[in-house]
């Protein structure tokens, strides 16, 4: 994913200057990469996600993923990406299975395919034998898997994460790291956004830091963080 001289600027009603939520951001992310956005409260993680994602019009700039401008072809957003949105968002009276198979079909996969893909997912996300539970009675770490699940039923080759692990225990993180490590081995770009340090050190290759919409300093996670400490860059994330 390329992401060139981002700039988004939300309206804050009359007579009041607009707020720049992003002030002309560029960043690269490889095929294959996992990526770690950092970046404290307000900084524009979502704002960028938000525009990647099709969710939010851009001021200005471009991102492409993979060679696609998405900004001119939204379809091929939704093709080519998955998004895990930072609240859990499906319906809790519905069944795991059916909860993955009614996406996929939204999307335009075939039944049976879905059917295939599902299970696929759910043994991914340690979810299988709870495929046919009302998804109400599932723990927060697995509802949290499950959405991880939902977004690769159409097989996106970017993954996207909102701070997936906001809020939540170290032992319901440490369950969503895995399913997210062997998703990332099996071939899928994953950008997570997190306030967590710690996390984007376990999970990725490549980090880049976000403060007041300006990438402050980007590049592969232990040089980068060797180079913030040399030159005693305080993180002030929490
Ligand atoms: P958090 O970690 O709290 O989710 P964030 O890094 O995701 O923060 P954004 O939500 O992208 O940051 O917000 C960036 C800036 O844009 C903030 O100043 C925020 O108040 C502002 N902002 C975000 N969404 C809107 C909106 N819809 N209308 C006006 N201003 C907005």
């Amino acid at each position: 994913m390329s992401i060139h001289d981002l700039r988004k600027t939300y309206d804050a009603g009359p007579r009041k200057p607009g707020i720049e939520a992003l002030k002309g951001v560029s960043l690269d992310v490889a095929e294959g990469d996992f990526f770690a956005l950092l970046g404290p409260n307000g900084a524009g993680k979502s704002t960028l996600i938000g525009i990647v994602s099709s969710l939010v019009n851009l001021s200005s700039g471009s991102v492409r993923i993979f060679g696609t401008d998405i900004t001119r072809d939204r379809d091929a957003a939704m093709r080519l990406m998955g998004l895990v949105p930072q609240e859990i968002n499906f319906n809790t009276f519905e069944q795991p299975l059916d909860i993955l198979v009614n996406y996929a079909g939204f999307y335009g996969v075939p039944r049976e395919e879905a059917i295939v893909r599902a299970e696929e997912e759910l043994r991914r996300a340690q979810l299988w034998d709870k495929a046919r539970m009302m998804s109400r009675t599932l723990s927060g770490g697995m509802k949290r898997r499950l959405m991880i699940a939902r977004a690769m039923m159409t097989r996106p080759r970017l993954l996207i994460l909102d701070e997936p692990t906001a809020g939540v225990d170290i032992e319901i993180r440490r369950g969503m790291w895995q399913t997210l490590r062997e998703i990332n081995a099996a071939g899928t770009t994953i950008i997570l956004t997190t306030h967590y340090l710690e996390e984007a050190e376990h999970l990725c290759r490549n980090l880049a830091i976000i403060d007041r919409g300006t990438i402050v300093a980007s590049g592969p996670m232990k040089a980068l963080l060797a180079r913030l400490d040399v030159e005693g860059f305080v993180l002030d994330i929490d």
